[in-house]
């Protein structure tokens, strides 16, 4: 066995803890050492050669700053990276496959940008040795034998040049001046960027500075730039955040239909449709989140996907997780409700912002019902949301609660900041709900514990990550009691298990009480998973929109997808939505019946 400890050097507080972890730890107490404070006295250090691996520090720790894993000993021999000594280690690397797309699924913290980081030459693995420089040479030698040898071959000699397409878009405007088309020109080498931008719609900013572009006008132009460079490997690193189901569409075609015939290519991706619909094979990253990550073997992407959900990886004979993740078809099945109470009702609603028109179908919501809101961008979602939040008045039309006393409303807003919050994780989740903290409840364990949040308690709210910050956000929002849920776009920086965590309490919860939920959400699994009716907005983005009635999923969904022109069928197994190619069969025979979202299941490719 070989030892992987990880001190996580934000949550280790030792001048506020009592240092249990070094007091405890039974090899320190016997006169060796395995644990100690670093010399800056900022974090302690654990020496794997001496330590047990008994876990008491990991017990101790009150901040829970501490991971200790044993590792069969063959992996060590796998190490492609280690950030340093006490850091999360990469073991494996996927092959990229020229003129194919990999597509990379995983949890957040297992190392997927690590991996493209490496790909890109941006990062020289240093194959787990900290003390001293690795040579090129060392790397190409230790992928001997397998394809990446030739790889890094020409990585080192500087033969593989890479477009790389970051996860974080919003820090791009920090140290990238100009306007969009500036921009795009410069990143012109193929003499395709206006064809892009104008099938993406940035035509119409051409002469915007990018510091006033949206979140998804920025993943446009990002994308569109990375495709226009002249490279030999494109690497794509989550680029379906921000962006409406039909921009995800469209940015998956325009990869698959732009990249050069030889080039690699990488796709990391946690809507599973889009990365089902994009890859040519699959690569799953497993392990323990901020620890480690191991690298599977390639699969086909219809296998690497369904393994991922099983949990279960049959080429290494590897359970990754204990249960597999179901997207049930509630939707196949018309969802009937026990009762017909509606819990909130609103007429026709009108609101004008700025020049902007919105113009809402009256509806009403039933005890226990979901309602999900798809539509694409600047359409009108949020502002319907704050309408129902009580944050804008309506300037025509009434919502109607059918409570005496007035009703209570939990908010997720689109865009989470930490001015809405005060104090620590611990703090604001105490003030939603002191029930959800106790670790024998299921709002702990279903929640807090599935999106890490315990693992931040003492951390002050504006300290954390943008996706910590939201997942602190849709927490606190959903175990709070309350009649009505609203959640604007929860599941932007989560990943797929964070996302279907999110999907299934918010379930249980309104099924469990008399409440009902209202949720923006552009992943399709997710919508088809958590919605029993559905509000199709419509219109002129930025102009004005309109919405129908709730609508029962599958209406909605053939409404929604047949003015995209794309049809959807299950798979068989897993019960998620699967993309139809265009012009297959069933693509063509669904189109002709209309049915664009639900085929019986049993039909297959
Ligand atoms: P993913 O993209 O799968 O969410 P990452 O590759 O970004 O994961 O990160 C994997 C782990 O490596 C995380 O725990 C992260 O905190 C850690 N990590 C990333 N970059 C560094 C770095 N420069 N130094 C130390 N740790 C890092
Ligand atoms: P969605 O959530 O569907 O992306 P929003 O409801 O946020 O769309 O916005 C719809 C349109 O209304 C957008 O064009 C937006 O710029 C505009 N808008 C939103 N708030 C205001 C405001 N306070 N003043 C003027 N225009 C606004
Ligand atoms: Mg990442
Ligand atoms: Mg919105």
């Amino acid at each position: 066995m070989v030892r992987v400890a990880v001190v996580d050097r934000d949550l280790c507080k030792p001048n506020k803890c009592n240092k249990e972890c070094i007091r405890f730890c039974p090899v320190n107490r016997r006169g060796k050492k395995a644990i100690e404070l670093h010399e800056s006295g900022k974090y302690v250090v654990i020496y794997e050669e001496t330590c047990i691996g008994c876990g008491i520090c990991v017990k101790k720790c009150p901040y829970n700053a501490l991971t200790i894993v044993n590792l069969p000993d063959e992996l060590e021999k796998r190490t492609v990276h280690r950030y340093g000594p006490n850091a999360f280690k990469l073991y494996g690397l996927p092959l990229p496959v020229k003129g194919k797309i990999l597509g990379i699924i995983g949890k957040n913290g297992a190392g997927k940008t690590t991996i493209l980081r490496i790909l890109a030459g941006e990062l020289k693995p240093n194959l787990g040795i900290l003390d001293r420089e690795v040579s090129w040479d060392e790397v190409i030698r230790f992928f001997r034998g397998t394809e990446l040898q030739v790889y890094f071959k020409q990585l080192a000699e500087h033969k593989l040049k890479s477009a790389h397409k970051i996860q974080y878009v919003e820090l791009v405007p920090r140290y990238v001046k100009g306007r969009v088309g500036d921009l795009l020109e410069r990143a012109d080498d193929r003499g395709i960027a206006r064809e892009l931008g104008e099938i993406l719609g940035l035509d119409k900013i051409w002469n915007r500075d990018i510091r006033v572009i949206s979140g998804g006008e920025l993943q446009k132009l990002l994308i569109a730039a990375t495709l226009s460079k002249k490279a030999d490997v494109y690497l794509f690193d989550e680029p379906s955040s921000y962006l409406d189901v039909r921009e995800r569409i469209r940015m998956a075609k325009i990869i698959r239909k732009y990249l050069p015939p030889n080039a690699y290519s990488i796709v990391v991706e946690h809507d599973l449709a889009v990365l089902d619909y994009l890859s040519d094979l699959i690569t799953i990253v497993y392990g323990e989140p901020g620890a480690y990550g191991i690298v599977s073997k390639p699969y086909s992407t219809k296998n690497g996907i369904n393994y991922f959900l099983e949990g279960f990886l049959p080429a290494e004979n590897m359970r990754i997780r204990g249960e597999p993740i179901r997207f049930h078809a509630y939707s196949t099945e018309s969802k009937e409700k026990t009762t017909n109470e509606k819990i909130i009702e609103w007429t026709d609603v009108f609101k004008r912002l700025g020049d902007f028109k919105l113009k809402v179908s009256g509806g009403y919501a039933l005890k226990g019902e979901v309602i999900g809101l798809l539509g694409p961008n600047g359409i009108g979602k949020t502002t319907f949301v704050r309408i129902l939040a009580g944050e804008l008045k309506p300037d025509e039309g009434i919502i109607i609660s059918s409570r005496k006393e007035k009703m209570t409303i939990s908010y997720k807003p689109q865009y989470v900041s930490p001015k809405m919050f005060q104090g620590t994780v611990r703090e604001v989740l105490m003030e939603s709900n002191p029930n959800a903290l106790n670790v024998t409840s299921w709002l702990y364990s279903e929640v807090i514990r599935k999106l890490r949040l315990n693992r931040l308690y003492d951390r002050y709210v504006d300290e954390l990550s943008g996706g910590e910050l939201q997942k602190l956000a849709i927490a606190a929002c959903i175990i709070r009691e309350s009649d009505i849920y609203l959640l604007d776009e929860p599941s932007a920086y989560l990943d797929v298990e964070e996302r279907l965590a999110v999907a299934k309490v918010l379930r249980k919860i309104i099924e469990g009480k008399e409440a009902v939920a209202f949720v923006v959400e552009h992943d399709v699994s997710i919508q088809d998973f958590i919605s029993d009716r559905i509000i199709v907005f419509y219109g002129t983005p930025g102009i004005n929109g309109e919405t129908t009635t709730p609508l029962p999923l599958r209406q909605a969904m053939n409404l929604f997808l047949k003015e995209l022109g794309i049809t959807f069928r299950r798979d068989p197994q897993t019960g998620r939505p699967r993309v139809n190619k265009e012009g297959s069969y069933l693509d063509r025979y669904q189109k002709s019946i209309g049915e664009y979202y639900y085929i019986a299941s049993g039909i297959e490719d």
